[in-house]
């Protein structure tokens, strides 16, 4: 079957429909209370979990279920295509010279994040460099500098300069033996004017080809909004989700995809410069539903 690892609440329900051949209403109804609960307790935004289960209820309600398929396997097929429909697959991150900007709150994991996907992209073969732009947060060239290193990977940052775009500038003109420029930039508390305003001043001069939204998991439902303004000052190819070791589930990203017609990059799942995976539609839905 397409999605293991379904939480025990769901899987009950669906292990009752394991002896029929056809759903009535009630079975739909009971199946799409579960999916619904599930998706809510991972913070998924309650209008999109309203969208999604309509959607599922209709489907299961209406098409036919394919000859020897089970009720079970008929009704999570359509659960599965769904979610992957809202989701997609991982954003694509061609091989080659790039630039990629990451934005996000502070704390998000941006900084962690720059030095994964840079770890990521030199086990690949190709000689990443980090460019940190963060004048606003104390420490942040520090940690960016020491986990650029325990990457391997080449690193440029200016603790005496404050000004980020200039920075941004001066990193990629002296990191040009690089081919993977990650910049890492300056988040708030808050989604105020000056890290809007800074954000697209970096955006404006390292005309980047990737501009990837990082996201702790825990954020709940105040990823909408984060989204927006993101996408509306940038525009959001991709998103990270972070922290996806404790125990939020992360979808918070399922809507931040939505807002943004965008796709998910990577999920960070530890503090450490390895703790990153490509994203995977099946383990992350099933985790959802789980
Ligand atoms: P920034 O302000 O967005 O640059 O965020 P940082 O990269 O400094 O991360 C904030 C905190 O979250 C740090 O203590 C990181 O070690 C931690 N962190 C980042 N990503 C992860 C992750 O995937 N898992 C865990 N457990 N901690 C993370």
């Amino acid at each position: 079957m397409v999605l293991d690892d379904l939480g025990s609440s769901l899987r009950g329900t669906l292990d009752r429909l394991q002896g029929k051949t056809r759903l009535d209403e009630e079975d739909v109804e009971e199946v799409v209370r579960e999916i619904q609960r599930s998706l809510i307790q991972a913070d998924v935004e309650i209008d999109l979990v309203m969208e999604l289960s309509d959607e599922i209820e209709r489907r299961a309600l209406e098409e036919e279920p394919p000859g020897g398929t089970t009720a079970r396997d008929f009704v999570l097929r359509i659960v599965y295509e769904e979610m992957v429909d809202l989701v997609g697959d991982s954003t694509e991150l061609p091989l080659e010279s790039q630039t990629i900007l990451l934005a996000g709150l502070q704390g998000s994991g941006k900084t962690t994040t720059a030095a994964k996907m840079a770890w990521w992209f030199s086990k690949k073969g190709l000689r990443p460099a980090i460019i940190q732009t963060d004048t606003f947060r104390p420490g942040a060239y520090d940690q960016a500098e020491e986990m650029a290193s325990r990457a391997e990977v080449s690193f440029y940052g200016d603790p005496d300069n404050d000004d980020p775009v200039e920075i941004a500038r001066e990193g990629l003109a002296a990191t040009e033996e690089a081919d993977v420029h990650i910049v890492d930039t300056a988040g708030r508390h808050a989604l105020e004017e000056g890290l809007i305003d800074e954000i697209e001043a970096i955006d404006a001069t390292v005309d980047p080809d990737r501009r990837l939204l990082v996201m702790d998991a825990a954020i709940g439902q105040g990823a909408k909004d984060q989204a927006q303004r993101f996408e509306e000052a940038i525009g959001v190819d991709g998103v990270v989700i972070t922290k996806l070791d404790g125990t939020a589930k992360g979808g918070g990203a399922l809507t931040a995809v939505n807002e943004t017609d965008s796709s998910i990059a990577f999920l960070g799942t530890g503090e450490t410069v390895q703790d990153v995976e490509r994203f995977e539609p099946n383990g992350f839905i099933s985790r959802l539903l789980g």
